[in-house]
């Protein structure tokens, strides 16, 4: 990525942070919360490059000129004063303690790089993304720098999870709420990487306003699942053999080995499978079908809502074991076959209930 780019949905957000900087009434610490995929770190990326353009404040300005020198070297990533931490993009599966603490040599950790005084005038800036990543111990290294962070800091720690921050850190931290993006800016945002179509109407539709899970849902060949899971529910399709198809889709799935890829491709089946029942259940609460994501497969959940509320939850349970290191190909296997239960015993239910 060169220049960045303007986060689509959250402009107004990003502007209301401008201008209370201007008041002089931006915090220090700035937690950017909302679902993940929706850019919340490409707009920390652009609200701090706003902060640095040599532009800001003159008459009309609306954003990063992406022309002036500092605007420049925010899209080349030398920026002096800009420190970003990126698990996904250094490959980290957790933030430790080395990558947060001040080590001796300062330039590479979170406090370090706040302790050297800021080069080109204005405060120094440090953007994390997914912080949720962060170990305690990590958590813990980033408190005295939260309550005595220096002249003109700022830190954005951008989270979808921070119900697993420490509250001693969103305590410290004001909250800004960034929600789902409409249908029409996820479509935006897919047309801007080269993806249109009625594939990726699709994947809008399930992707409930994050353009990054839409993308991650046609890495992760999410079409062909789904259709799996429709033979399934409609019986055409053993269980048994679900599994095996599914750890066999085509895709690409993250993961420094293969082992983590294999549990990122289970959690992406289970996070579907969840949102096409947890759309069932919507149905059978009255919600019309043809305003949820999987509407077109709620109509499986409509004969016994018990048991369909039954397999979402065991479901939940079974999500939670993949992060648990248990077999995925197992867990899969009783996801399955919560399913034609699900469906066998409905069909039961409705025939000897019109008998
Ligand atoms: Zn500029």
């Amino acid at each position: 990525m060169s220049a960045v780019e303007i986060p689509i949905g959250h402009r107004e957000v990003i502007e209301g942070l401008w201008r209370a900087q201007d008041r002089g009434r931006l915090s220090h610490a700035l937690l950017f919360e909302g679902p993940a995929g929706i850019g919340k770190f490409q707009a920390a990326r652009w609200f701090a490059q706003g902060l640095y353009c040599a532009g800001r404040g003159s008459e009309g300005w609306d954003g990063p000129c992406g022309t002036c020198g500092a605007c420049k070297r925010f899209a080349a990533r030398t920026h002096p004063d800009v420190y970003v931490l990126d698990p996904l993009e250094q490959e980290m599966e957790s933030i430790k303690v080395a990558a947060v603490a001040e080590r001796g040599t300062g330039e590479d950790s979170v406090c370090g790089f706040f302790r050297l005084r800021a080069m080109e005038g204005g405060g120094r800036t440090v953007i994390v993304r997914e912080f949720e990543r962060a170990e305690i111990s990590a958590q813990n290294a980033l408190l005295k720098t939260l309550e005595e962070p220096g002249q003109g800091a700022l830190l954005i720690l951008e989270t979808s999870r921070a119900d697993l921050l420490l509250e001693t850190i969103r305590s410290r931290c004001v909250t800004v709420r960034f929600g789902a993006l409409s249908n029409a800016d996820c479509t935006r945002v897919l047309e801007s990487q080269g993806s249109a179509g009625t594939a990726a109407e699709s994947l809008v539709r399930w992707a409930s306003g994050s353009p990054g899970r839409a993308l991650a849902m046609a890495k992760e060949s999410a079409e062909e699942v789904r259709g799996l899971f429709e033979q399934v529910l409609n019986g055409s399709l053993d269980p048994y053999q679900a599994t095996g198809l599914v750890l066999q889709a085509s895709g690409e799935f993250g993961g420094a080995t293969p082992t983590a890829q294999l549990r990122t491709r289970t959690r992406a089946a289970l996070d579907l499978l969840l949102a096409v029942l947890r759309d069932g259940m919507r149905a059978l609460q009255g919600v019309d079908p043809a305003q949820l994501a999987h509407g077109d497969l709620a109509s499986f959940a409509f004969e016994q809502s018990a048991v369909w509320a039954q397999a979402t939850d065991n479901l939940i349970g079974l999500r939670g074991e993949v992060e648990l290191n248990l077999s995925p190909e197992g867990v899969l296997d009783r996801a399955f076959l919560a399913l034609p239960q699900a469906r066998s015993k409905a069909i039961t239910q409705t025939s000897r209930g019109s008998n």
